[in-house]
């Protein structure tokens, strides 16, 4: 029999993403409906460390839904990969008794609830909050949709002063090493290329792309790169300029506003339902899994497997990229 949560803990933990403090919300107050004590750690696993560890109720997490970033704030802790700095942070949660713990983060954040729910007694729920959607075993991951929504707001405009000119445009966006933010943003802003890391980068295939469009006289042409594409949006720009120098080419490379800003609906849609069900989940017996959403339905997979398997872009999208862009 699994001992009985009476008292849990919140972190936010690896890279921020827009949605994170909507997920804080919805497992505060699921945890205060069952009356347990609610504990919000603050830095991720640093705080663990630091004993930053503060008591949370209801108003703690009044108006911020909307909120960009994450009030329990952030941080990438080096101690944590240390059995020295998971011992300490075991005995900060233990004097508290706290007896189960909420992760809001990604793949890397997932691998130290893994490594400490091992070592020691405490079940670790995990919450994928990541814009990068790089996570199996969910079809959202927490700020992949704002940041899609960012993208694409900026790429509209980015089209605006593109199509005045007759410029050709590299935008690059960010994803690590995953393509999804790319093949969305890409797709719904008309992009005519999409380079993304999970399939071949073909430079020969692209000048000749870029070179069949001049030659219809398609005068908006818009690149968009993965930051985690083998070339990336500066070597790219480099090449072209030096294969196609007639070309008008400008390079916009989005970076970190596509973390910020206001979640969409469903960013905090999707972390509401997570919220809520990693505490009822606790609450069950369950330990050391990650709650998804699969086909709009709760999805619980081990947190050794939503860090392991990366998801797949399939051809159905590949081949969508390549007919509508004609
Ligand atoms: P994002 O993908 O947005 O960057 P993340 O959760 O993958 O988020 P990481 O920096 O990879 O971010 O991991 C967050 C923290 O998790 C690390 O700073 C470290 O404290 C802990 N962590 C990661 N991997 C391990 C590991 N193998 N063992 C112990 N702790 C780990």
């Amino acid at each position: 029999m699994p001992k009985k949560v009476t008292k849990i803990g919140v972190l936010t933990s690896g890279g921020d993403s827009p949605g994170m403090n909507a997920a804080i919300r919805a497992a505060v107050r699921t945890g205060l409906y069952h009356n347990l004590e609610v504990f919000g750690v603050m830095r991720g696993y640093s705080g663990m460390i630091d004993d930053d560890i503060v008591k949370m109720d209801s108003r703690s997490v009044a108006n911020i839904i909307q909120r960009g970033g994450t009030i329990l704030k952030t941080a990438r802790s080096k101690d944590f990969y240390e059995p020295s700095g998971r011992q300490i942070a075991y005995d900060n949660l233990t004097k508290r008794g706290i007896n189960g713990l909420v992760i809001i983060g990604g793949d890397g954040s997932f691998k130290g609830a893994q490594k400490f729910s091992n070592e020691f007694d405490i079940p670790c729920i995990g919450i994928p909050g990541t814009i990068d959607k790089d996570i199996a075993g969910s079809d959202f991951t927490i700020g992949f949709d704002t940041a899609v929504n960012t993208a694409v707001e900026a790429i509209d405009k980015i089209r605006d002063t593109m199509d005045a000119h007759d410029r050709l445009f590299i935008v690059e966006v960010m994803g690590r090493d995953a393509g999804y933010i790319a093949l969305h943003s890409g797709i719904a802003t008309g992009a005519e290329n999409i380079l993304i890391p999970e399939t071949e980068t073909d430079i020969e295939e692209l000048i000749c792309s870029l070179t069949e469009k001049e030659r219809r006289k398609k005068l908006v042409n818009l690149v968009v790169v993965a930051e985690g594409d083998k070339f990336g949006g500066a070597e790219i720009v480099k090449i072209i300029g030096q294969r196609l120098p007639h070309l008008d080419t400008r390079i916009c490379i989005l970076g970190h506003i596509q973390r910020g800003g206001s979640p969409t609906c469903i960013d905090r849609l999707i972390a509401s339902r997570m919220g809520y069900h990693a505490v009822e989940s606790l609450m069950e017996g369950r330990h050391n899994v990650m709650v998804g959403i699969l086909n709009n339905k709760m999805n619980y997979i081990p947190l050794d497997k939503a860090v392991k398997a990366k998801q797949k872009i399939t051809n159905d999208w590949l081949r969508i990229v390549k007919i509508l862009a004609s």
